[in-house]
């Protein structure tokens, strides 16, 4: 690349994340930091698709994908990265191919079966947050368990029927972590093809956990640990303080 095609990049950069780089909050510096970013995405269904358009739009430097299913048809009216030409794909294949359309600056990895501790462990020595959207505990237990271990933020994300919720687990050793928030009874990770689910609603939450990874690698976010509701009917949103279980099996060892 000569001099000249350099800076037409750059330019061509600057003037994408134009809305970025005015904000106070971010500038040049800010947007630098999103570019040099990686962040894994746990799960490609309603609340990673958005999430994972909005990461890559923003110019996140590196995405992984982890999902081990394919494209269904009733995947369709929530999960935004596809189309019905990518009924029968693997979702990851669909979600790196049209986010590298969305922005091919950017590098999209893929990881298309259920990803090990093993492998969560390795994987996570490279990785500055996590997002996690899977409909079921012992996915989210064994990724909160891994980020623990390796200190690494969590943007946890859930959404059944009309109601949605977003927590961000900072795991750096002060605040709770997911299993201290989180049992097996809870219903919220009853899976959403049993309970249904509206699809804006998992677009609202999905775009909320892009929100809050981007808060945190900006180190925006100086609010207290919460548990965010969502009441789509009403409109609503609750905020209600978490607190570090001592008891913790996953985090309390670590004190
Ligand atoms: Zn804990």
């Amino acid at each position: 690349m000569s001099a000249s095609d350099g800076e037409r990049a750059t330019d061509a950069q600057a003037l994408r994340y134009a809305r970025h780089i005015v904000l106070p909050e971010v500038g040049s510096a800010g947007q630098a930091r999103l570019e040099r970013a990686r962040v894994l995405i746990v799960g490609l269904g309603g609340l990673g698709c958005p999430a994972a358009q909005l990461l890559a739009g923003s110019g996140i430097g590196r995405l992984w994908l982890n999902d081990f299913d394919t494209v269904d048809a009733s995947n369709l009216p929530r999960q935004i990265l596809y189309t019905p030409a990518d009924v029968g794909k693997p979702k990851t294949e669909a979600a790196a191919a049209r986010l590298l359309e969305l922005n091919p600056a950017i590098v999209v990895e893929q990881i298309r079966d259920r990803a090990s501790a093993a492998q969560l462990r390795e994987l996570l020595g490279h990785i500055d947050v996590v997002l996690d959207g899977t409909d079921n505990f012992a996915t989210r237990f064994a990724v909160s368990d891994a980020c623990v271990e390796s200190r690494t933020p969590l943007v946890s994300g859930a959404a059944i029927r009309l109601e949605g919720q977003i927590a961000v687990f900072r795991n750096d050793g002060t605040g709770p972590c997911y299993r201290c928030v989180y049992d097996e009874a809870d219903e919220w990770l009853g899976d959403c093809q049993g309970n249904g689910v509206l699809a804006p609603v998992t677009a609202t939450i999905g775009a909320m956990m892009a929100l809050e990874t981007l808060k945190l690698l900006l180190e925006l976010d100086d609010a207290e640990p919460a548990l965010q509701l969502w009441d789509a009917r009403s409109g609503a949103w609750t905020r209600v303080a978490l607190r570090r279980n001592p008891d913790c099996v996953s985090c309390g060892a670590s004190v």
